[in-house]
């Protein structure tokens, strides 16, 4: 198991906030990683509470969340893009640790997307009404909790991912995993191919037919791990890279 990058080069690193040092903590707590789970569907279940507690008819009711959970796969695309290959940042951090260990335990620390959620309904609230609002959360939220079971499910359960009909995405995020600038989707192609980053797989087996070569394994990590140690030690040696971390 690779050191968490927020133990490399401190002495190297400008001061942070108690709050950033805990929150870049979590990230790589397995605690956290099992936590946000719950968290993150209790959260999602309240939406949905407001939005059925507030008038409205149900078909209404149902395109308001069908419109959040399709939201979300642009979201989901944006996300995993554009801050998690993005500029540096814990987020960014992270993202590299999760490629270089495809089965460490990475997740945004605790409440941060109950956070957001509720950050989002605010200021929508302001526009549409409360109802509405959070029906449409609701539906983002339920489109976050589909792509955290999914991601978890394709690199800690292979076998289970391959019986419940996930081996295509399977490979389509192996693909990703091997090439980082392409499939940027995990629970469907649609932005991919929307934004030109789609990439087929090759018709190698999925992984719960034929596991991945010893060989091959240890070369995909040790390549990330390169890649991830030298982000890091670039950001540790060289204090104004690390002015948006
Ligand atoms: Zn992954
Ligand atoms: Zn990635």
């Amino acid at each position: 198991m690779i050191d968490a990058p927020s133990d490399r080069g401190r002495a190297h690193v400008r001061p942070r906030s108690r709050l950033f040092l805990t929150a870049e903590r979590l990230v790589y707590n397995p605690i956290n990683y099992r936590l946000v789970l719950v968290v993150d569907a209790v959260g999602a279940s309240l939406f949905l509470l407001i939005g059925v507690w507030a008038p409205g008819s149900s078909i209404a009711r149902s395109l308001e969340a069908a419109v959040g959970f399709i939201a979300w796969g642009l979201l989901e695309y944006a996300i995993h893009r554009w801050i998690g290959h993005g500029p540096r940042s814990i987020a960014r951090r992270g993202h590299a640790y999760h490629h270089s260990d495809d089965t460490a335990l990475v997740a945004a620390p605790v409440f941060v997307v109950l956070i957001g959620a509720f950050g989002v309904w605010a200021v929508l609230s302001l526009a549409i009404p409360i109802g509405v609002a959070s029906l449409f959360v609701f539906g983002l939220y339920l489109g976050y909790n589909h792509y955290a079971l999914v991601h978890h499910v394709l690199h800690h359960h292979e076998t289970f991912a391959g019986h419940i009909g996930l081996h295509r995405l399977d490979r389509i995020h192996r693909v990703h995993h091997a090439q980082p600038t392409v499939n940027f989707g995990v629970t469907s192609t649609l932005w991919d191919r929307v934004f030109g980053t789609y990439q087929t797989p090759s018709n190698s087996p999925p992984r719960h037919s034929a596991p991945r070569p010893k060989r091959l394994r240890y070369r995909f990590r040790s390549t990330f791990s390169r890649t991830t140690r030298s982000y890091l030690t670039s950001s540790s040696h060289n204090p104004s890279a690390t002015s948006c971390e």
